[in-house]
């Protein structure tokens, strides 16, 4: 189900025609789509909602637009954060802190200190030295911080090698084989309430085995840890599930995936947290652009478009795909490079890519740009931050302003 569809020949979101944001708001525009936002929270919740006391944390680092987190904060979401930026945004926006959990391999001791102050749910520790110096933390607070350790659990997840973070060799977690004696030693803490675990082994997941085999790992590291005389009541499964950039991208789909998480974690007899954010923001975002120039190239011509990788870096940084799309298309088609204007080689979208046709000045948009689009975007090239548009029916809203950092001259 797409937010976004042709009516008459011009692409709208919801019932707002593009064009009409294109000539309020200029491009290059980050554009939401509030229904598709709702549907995918809900489907995510309702798909999970036998499990045994489920809590839901959007993954903020996906989209941390304030009315994006607003929205989900309406729909149950609390958030999963991982800097002190991210929990002001996510207190900012309306989340409870209660339902805010910290992950993250380089939390600093100001930002442990900012989010004790702020009584967040739960510290997802990823190392043994951190949960030391949380404790400590909160031990002259006269608190105990409610924390989980996070485990590696040494599995390939089987996607790009920049987001997979569930092998041995990556930085994220202890490795699942010192994990029941960092936890004792971590449960005798005066400060901690250790009560439980996490992991996350990457993102854009395929395929439900990889996650199975974490987490089937996990299970035993539970019983080994009540054998050891630990209490263990949550258990965090991470984020990761996939989106499909491609028509023919084979996803999982949340029934198949809720049904595996019934069935290994049956007898674990723990609450469970969730921490998606690619599959609740991705599919709800399009980033609309404007056709500066078609130059003659060798193989094929390049379309030089107003957005860059420096409002959608995914494409230069792991060789993405996005479906570029014209906002009124003609109904032919053209081969073409798609490149921005930043001074980088990389700076391209796709190459020798069956596209609409389009010409000087049209628009068009890349598709699936919801998550981990304006969130990674940079102002390299002194380029301005791109503004960010909330579609609800047929009104609009900019819910993020274009926007260079400013420096002062010394
Ligand atoms: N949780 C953690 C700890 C993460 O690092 C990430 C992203 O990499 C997520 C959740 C969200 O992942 P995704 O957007 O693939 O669901």
């Amino acid at each position: 189900m797409s937010f976004f569809a042709y009516k008459d020949n011009a692409l709208h979101a919801e019932d707002v025609p593009l064009s009409a944001i294109a000539e309020a708001v200029g491009t290059p525009v980050h554009v939401y789509s509030a229904a598709a936002l709702r549907h995918a929270a809900d489907a995510f919740r309702s798909a999970l909602r036998t499990l045994p006391a489920a809590r839901f944390a959007f993954a903020v680092k996906a989209n941390p637009n304030s009315a994006v987190l607003r929205l989900l904060a309406g729909r149950g979401f609390g958030a999963d954060i991982v800097s002190g930026g991210e929990l002001r945004r996510a207190l900012d926006s309306g989340m409870a802190p209660a339902g805010i959990v910290f992950s993250g391999v380089g939390k600093t001791d100001r930002e442990l200190s900012d989010a004790l102050d702020a009584n967040i749910g739960q510290f997802n520790l990823e190392l043994e030295e951190e949960g030391r110096v949380l404790s400590r933390l909160a031990y002259v607070r006269g608190r105990r911080a409610p924390a989980v350790l996070r485990v590696n659990p040494d599995v390939d997840a089987g996607t790009h090698a920049k987001i997979s973070t569930g092998r041995r060799e990556n930085k994220f977690g202890v490795s699942i084989a010192d994990a029941a004696d960092i936890y004792d030693r971590l449960g005798r803490l005066d400060g901690l309430h250790l009560h439980g675990l996490a992991l996350h082994i990457g993102s854009q997941l395929s395929d439900l085995a990889p996650l199975e085999a974490a987490y089937r790992r996990v299970g035993e590291l539970i019983l080994e840890l009540r054998a050891r005389g630990h209490v263990i009541t949550r258990v965090d499964l991470g984020g990761g599930l996939g989106i499909p950039y491609r028509e023919e991208d084979h996803i999982p789909s949340l029934t198949d995936y809720a049904a595996m998480v019934a069935r290994v974690t049956a007898q674990w007899n723990v609450g469970l947290t969730f921490e998606p954010g690619r599959i609740i923001a991705g599919l709800a975002g399009v980033l609309m652009t404007r056709v500066i120039w078609v130059k003659p190239g060798t193989a094929a011509p390049f379309v030089i478009v107003d957005a860059a990788m420096n409002d959608l870096a995914r494409p230069a940084m792991y060789g993405a795909y996005h479906r570029f799309a014209a906002v009124q298309p003609s109904g032919e088609t053209m081969v073409a490079n798609l490149a921005g204007p930043v001074c980088e080689t990389g700076d391209t979208f796709g190459t020798n890519q069956e596209i609409d046709r389009v010409a000087r000045g049209d628009l068009a948009v890349f598709h699936a740009t919801g998550a981990y689009g304006a969130s990674m975007a940079s102002s390299y090239n002194c380029r301005p931050l791109s503004p960010q548009v909330l579609v609800d029916g047929g009104r609009f809203e900019v819910v993020g302003e274009r926007a260079i950092p400013t420096e002062r001259a010394a």
